[in-house]
Parts: C-alpha cells; structure tokens; sequence
C-alpha cells in the first residue's frame, strides 16, 4: 500500500466512551453490537461522530474488509484522486461498495447498522468534554483515568517527566497520549484524582476548558516546516496571553499555511499566515468555500487580539 497518499487515513474504535469519532477519514471502522454479535460498522470519506455507516462485516472479517477497501480505492482512483472524498466524488458509492463486496468472502451487512447513527449522539459520549481534559470513572469501581492536555501539543522533557512521576506515584505508571492532543493517567483511585490534576497543572497542562490554550491549535510553523510562513506555536501562546487579558476564550486556529495540517476540519475562527508575525482572519461560513468569511488582512497577533475584544464588546452591548 505504498502507492497510497501518507495523509490516506484510517480509525478503528471498538465501541469506547472515550473515542475520537469526529476527525474525518478516508475509511472508519466502529464496533457495534446487533443481538448479541459484535460486528464492525464502516464509513468512508467521514467520521462516525457525523455519518452513518454504510455497512457492516463479521468482526472477523474486519482486517479483509480494510484489505479490500485499499484494494479497490487502488485499483479505482485515478493519480490525482488521492483521498477516498475525491474517488466518490467521481464515482458511485454503491459501485464502489460493489468492489469491496467482490474482494469478500462474507457479506456486506447494510441492514445491520441502519440504526447505528442514532446510537452516537454524543461523539465522546454522554457527559465527557470533547478533548479527554477531566477524570474518568473506569469500568472498575473506584478507578478514574484524569486526563490533561499538553500546550498545542509540546510535551517537553520537563513536562514528561513531571506527567511520568505522577503516573508512578498515583496510577500504575503508564500513560496514554490522545488523539486530542493530551494525556491520560488510567488506574488512579477515584480520591487521588484531585491531587493528579494538581500535579498536572504544576507541570504546565492545561486542566480545564476556561484556560485559552485548551481551545486553541496551531501547525508546526515555520520552526519545523520548511512551508510555513509564520511561527504559528509561538504566536498561539501570544494570543493565549492576549485571550486571557481579555477574558476570552475562542476557539482558533493558526496555519502557517493553507495546507491545514492542524485541523482537518474548519474551525469557527482560522488565522492563516501571509508572512511572518500576520495573519488573515477567517470566521467559518457553511456557504464559503476554505476557511470562510474574510473577516480582516494581514493582521499582527496584537490586532487579532484587540479585534476579538472589540467584537466580544460589541455583541456584549448589543
Ligand atoms: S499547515 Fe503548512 S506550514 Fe503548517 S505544518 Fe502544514 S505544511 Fe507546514
């Protein structure tokens, strides 16, 4: 599968609570439970947190179904259709859904899902913050998993360290990285939780969702990649500072490029990079293509930071 895009993507969940169901990819897999058989529902070219499954497979087949759909996606996407959007955007999904099908040995299961997108409301589910920051009651009674986030995703040695001692200390010494950009120490006694979350914030994590930085993302920029135009990292952690002075807490993201590497979806607000220390201002609009509405030019971090204060002032007084 070499042939295949680096940025070609796919998820498996297994039916968690705690599951990133909202990031697009070009295949998904999520196990669901019809009568008492566990089977993997699927999508293509979407997320499980917004689309319905397509179909599903026998859990045991779930490794031939993956198989079969890079088979056919290879066998049927033309060099310039990369990505699975791109392939059904040229072509039938149930032609396409007929190629897999051909590849298997079992059936493609359509009815079996149909009610599957009633059953995920919640695409973290019910009650849990949509980036993993927080305590988590486990299925063992009396166990919490507390999770942080780490500061647009730079964990340092310091801060490693720090996390790596209070999972020793308090949990059973592992740690899971997130796909939200934060980590979990499993296995804390629900009375410590309180104490962890204290040492994660004296180690620099973000705690809560009050804090800016929870709510911001920003690329690599300019200090790690040869494309971008700015120093989006550093610029995030001056707009946090600016945010914060303010009393806002927004959630925006900073590309460097238009690449978009942070988010694969659109943000409510996007400062795309036009040279080093400036941005343009995006607000999201359904009905534009990119980022959105055009709201302002070429802006330093000072000015976005004074034009969210004055919009925040603005629709305060309306
Ligand atoms: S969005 Fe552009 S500048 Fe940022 S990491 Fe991706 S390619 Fe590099």
């Amino acid at each position: 599968f070499h042939d295949l895009s680096p940025k070609f993507a796919l998820s498996l969940d297994a039916g968690e609570a705690l599951v990133m169901r909202e990031h697009p990819h070009d295949l998904w897999l999520s196990a669901l439970e019809v009568d008492g058989e566990v089977l993997l529902a699927f999508g293509l070219a979407g997320c499980p947190g917004h689309d319905a499954p397509l179909a599903a497979v026998a859990l045991a087949e779930g490794h031939a179904l993956v198989i079969a759909v890079l088979d056919a996606f290879l066998e049927s996407a033309r060099p310039e259709q990369t990505r699975m959007r791109h392939l059904l955007a040229a072509m039938p999904i149930e032609e396409f859904l007929q190629a897999v099908g051909r590849r298997l040995i079992g059936p493609l299961r359509r009815q079996a899902c149909s009610h599957r997108a009633l059953e995920l409301p919640n695409p973290v589910g019910p009650g849990l913050p949509a980036n993993a920051l927080g305590v988590y009651q486990q299925s063992v009674a009396g166990r919490v998993a507390v999770g942080a986030a780490v500061p647009l995703g730079r964990l340092d040695a310091s801060m490693l360290r720090a996390v790596a001692q209070l999972a020793a200390q308090w949990g059973d010494g592992t740690l899971r990285l997130t796909p939200w950009q934060s980590v979990l120490l499993p296995n804390v006694c629900g009375e410590h939780a309180s104490t962890v979350m204290a040492g994660l914030h004296a180690a620099g994590l973000i705690c809560n969702r009050e804090q800016p930085l929870a709510n911001i993302i920003a690329c690599t920029g300019s200090a790690g990649c040869v494309k971008g135009l700015a120093d989006t990292k550093t610029d995030a952690f001056k707009l946090a500072v600016l945010l914060e002075h303010h009393g806002l807490n927004l959630p925006v993201h900073l590309t460097a490029c238009s690449r978009s590497c942070a988010a694969a979806h659109i943000a409510p607000m996007t400062l795309l990079a036009t040279r080093a220390g400036h941005y343009d201002l995006y607000f999201r609009d359904t009905q534009q293509p990119g980022f959105g509405a055009l709201r302002a030019r070429d802006l330093t971090i000072e000015a976005v930071g004074a034009l969210f204060a004055a919009d925040s002032r603005s629709s305060t007084d309306d």
